[in-house]
């Protein structure tokens, strides 16, 4: 039996839009987009098997919408905003990846883990929660954690949320931070929109996510480096426009400029997206199986 959770769910949603109405303007420089968080989730449901997808498709308004709750609870959770990247630069690389956290506190402490980030380890804890949701076959459970949970495995696709210049504030490039993940992946829309294969089961997530976050931080050099150089051969006054939000006039950059960058990335950013999508599937794909398959048709 699949629980009736409308009343539950509605007040969820209203809380959500209160959220998203105030904070809008305050939360893009911290991961993905609005647009690229909910269209992330939502592309997964399609990689779901029909057991399983049903489920989904039915609530697919709160799996794009809950998809942005864990930044707009940045704002009023203390311990939230570490789970959303790793500063990979401040550790020796090969001495902490592939740890898991227990093994990751006894050499770093929980404190330090904390201020650097703890991306890798918030989404195995987080899959573990969706597979006991599916256990106890909790409707309003297992819609929030998987939207949740998609929220961080996007964010672990994310390049510069793997390192401490995660805006460009130490390399003069300040803005680069939405720039590459809110303002090209709103220019692109559907031309993110890629095949996905059939979910996958993941035997050992806590490797895998760290595959993830490794070869997110292998790519942050090249993302600076493209734009540093075309912002020198760029005129200063060709790089930004301003537009009008509302009543305000907001500086963003240029749309030939945006353009250009994007081609020198050379499918980078789709490219994360789509990998993002198809490993959000995988996990909540995974989390299904080992609770035993429920049906959900
Ligand atoms: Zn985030």
């Amino acid at each position: 039996m699949i629980r009736n959770h409308n009343t539950s769910f509605k007040k969820l949603f209203r809380q959500v839009l209160l959220l998203q109405l105030c904070l809008f303007y305050s939360i893009a420089a911290y991961s993905w987009g609005f647009f690229a968080h909910k269209r992330i989730n939502h592309l997964a449901i399609f990689t779901l098997p029909p057991k399983l997808n049903g489920l989904y498709k039915r609530h697919i308004h709160a799996i794009e919408n809950l998809a942005v709750l864990p930044d707009q609870r940045r704002h009023s959770l203390d311990e939230e905003a570490a789970r959303h990247y790793i500063d990979l630069d401040r550790y020796l690389i090969k001495s902490i990846a592939y740890l898991n956290f227990e093994k990751a506190i006894q050499l770093y402490t929980n404190d330090s883990l904390q201020r650097h980030g703890i991306v890798p380890w918030i989404i195995p804890t987080m899959k573990n929660r969706l597979k006991q949701a599916f256990f106890n076959r909790d409707t309003l459970q297992i819609i929030k954690l998987s939207s949740e949970l998609g929220h961080y495995i996007a964010d672990a696709h994310v390049p510069l949320h793997t390192t401490s210049n995660y805006d460009g504030q130490k390399s003069n490039q300040v803005g680069i931070h939405a720039f590459w993940e809110s303002v090209i992946p709103e220019m692109l829309q559907s031309d993110l929109e890629d095949w996905s294969a059939p979910a996958q089961y993941i035997a050992d997530l806590q490797k895998e996510t760290w595959n993830w976050i490794l070869s997110s931080h292998s790519l942050v050099e090249i993302l600076l480096s493209l734009e540093a150089k075309l912002n020198q051969k760029t005129n200063a006054r060709s790089k930004y426009i301003f537009i009008k939000k509302g009543t305000l006039l907001t500086k963003t950059y240029a749309p030939a400029y945006t353009k250009a960058y994007h081609q020198s990335l050379n499918n980078q950013i789709e490219t994360r997206f789509n990998e993002a999508v198809q490993h959000v599937g995988n996990v909540w794909y995974s989390a299904w199986l080992e609770a035993g398959q429920p049906d959900f048709k």
